[in-house]
């Protein structure tokens, strides 16, 4: 979808302004990588309309380059599908709050009731994890470690058989514990059906959960569209939670599921691990559907996991429009976490062959290569790069051990790198977004 977008908006630049046929061929080209990127038709539809209606009749502004004038339509209209009022709150009562996950098997409803859980116990609330999932054999005991590892204490019944009666003694359990919430982790199948729905139904209808959650897979495609609109169906949810949106998992779905069901999109799930959950936000989607990377949640991201200190000091370098190959390799040190960097380079715009090559092989060996470049540059290099000739090439290929292409490769990313930072030092988001358009 993000090439496709791309290359949609590509063929607009240059164009003195947006005339009504140029943009119908931009628009016609929106569509179509939509529909790659598997949203699903009628989502498609409805959108391209809502985005012609518009732009049509739209005086195009003198100030903004056509381009920019139909991004910023696009991302507006997918903003709206996506859900411009969006609201992660977990909407928590001062006594117990009951929120029940459902979704099909392996969706990431167990993963996602730790995850909350843990984000649960951030604002100081006690939750309690129920299992609910006595469907299949080992779902308890996976609930039990889960729990384990979020600090949840988790309540199951040896040999019980019956989920509701479960879900039911549990909440009683938490209302004489002084729990404040409690997630019941229900059971799924392959695919919809009647005997799921009516557990499902019957569990809302005798423990009432103030919440119902649908946990969607993220990578499923078109199919999560036709699994969200039966559990929305029988069961008016509450919100959506889409897991595995970290790897190559397509925004698509997400505004396939939120445009069939209606209900808020609550939060994404960006990793395996119990950390993985982030709030969503429309406007980030929008902009990552359109190709431009997720730089808020990037940062946001930087700002949890770096040595805060020396975010500010290269913050404050970049405010000044310096950044060096040493902002650089500090940052290298910085990220030489498993998991991270790949993490980072994959929500960064133009960093994705960066992030290629870190991925799979030995991080540490990677990190060791990259920084080892670097040391090989001189003071002057480091902080200059374009003095890097071919000689100096081969002097610093040479004496890091690689070849001179690849100390070529880690000087474009640098530069793309410090490219998108200046933009975002000078001028915020917006000056991000227009330095990579340029
Ligand atoms: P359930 O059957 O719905 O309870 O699904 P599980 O919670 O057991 O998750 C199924 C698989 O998906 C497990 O291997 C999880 O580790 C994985 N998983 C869940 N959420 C995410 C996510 O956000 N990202 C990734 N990469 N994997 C996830
Ligand atoms: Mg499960």
């Amino acid at each position: 979808l993000q090439d496709g977008l791309r290359s949609a908006f590509k063929t607009l630049r240059g164009q003195g302004r947006l005339t009504e046929s140029n943009m119908r061929e931009g628009l016609k080209m929106v569509e179509n990588a939509l529909l790659e990127a598997d949203v699903s038709y009628s989502v498609v539809k409805d959108f391209m309309q809502n985005v012609t209606d518009k732009a049509i009749g739209q005086d195009v502004l003198k100030s903004l380059k056509p381009e920019q004038q139909l991004v910023g339509i696009v991302q507006q209209a997918l903003i709206d599908i996506l859900g411009g009022d969006s609201d992660p709150s977990l909407h928590l009562k001062p006594d117990v709050t009951v929120l029940m996950m459902c979704g099909l098997q392996g969706a990431g409803k167990t993963t996602t009731c730790g995850k909350l859980a843990r984000l649960i116990g951030t604002e100081g609330k006690k939750t309690l994890l129920v299992a609910a999932d006595l469907q299949r054999p080992a779902a308890v005991q996976q609930l039990h470690i889960v729990g384990e590892s979020v600090n949840t204490p988790v309540y199951s019944e040896e040999g019980a058989s019956d989920p509701i009666a479960v879900c039911q003694n549990a909440v009683k359990h938490a209302r004489d514990n002084g729990i404040d919430v409690v997630i019941l982790d229900t059971a799924g199948r392959l695919a919809i059906d009647e005997e799921l729905m009516n557990q499902l139904k019957t569990i809302d209808l005798k423990v009432q959960p103030d919440q119902v959650y649908l946990v969607v897979d993220g990578m499923t495609g078109q199919d999560a569209v036709n699994s969200a609109k039966a559990f929305n169906d029988a069961l008016e949810l509450d919100g959506v939670m889409m897991t595995k949106l970290d790897g190559d998992a397509r925004g698509g779905a997400l505004l396939s599921v939120k445009h069939v069901t209606g209900v808020p999109i609550k939060f994404i799930g960006v990793s395996e691990h119990m950390d993985g959950l982030e709030p969503f936000h429309p406007d980030r989607m929008a902009s990552r559907i359109l190709g431009m990377g997720d730089i808020l949640s990037m940062f946001e991201l930087a700002q949890r996991e770096f040595d805060q200190e020396q975010v500010q000091k290269t913050q404050e370098r970049l405010q000044k429009g310096q950044f060096t190959l040493d902002d650089f390799r500090k940052q290298l040190n910085q990220i030489a976490r498993p998991g991270l960097m790949q993490k980072m380079m994959g929500l960064m715009p133009g960093m994705g062959e960066l992030g290629k090559m870190l991925q799979g092989g030995d991080h540490e060996k990677e990190m060791r290569r990259l920084g080892g470049m670097i040391d090989s540059m001189t003071a002057d290099e480091r902080a200059n790069p374009k003095l890097i000739d071919n000689s100096r090439r081969q002097r610093i290929a040479r004496g890091s051990g690689v070849s001179p292409q690849e100390v070529n490769e880690l000087l474009k990313q640098f530069d793309s790198m410090a490219t998108m930072m200046k933009g975002m030092a000078s001028g915020g988001m917006s000056g991000a977004m227009d330095m990579m358009r340029k």
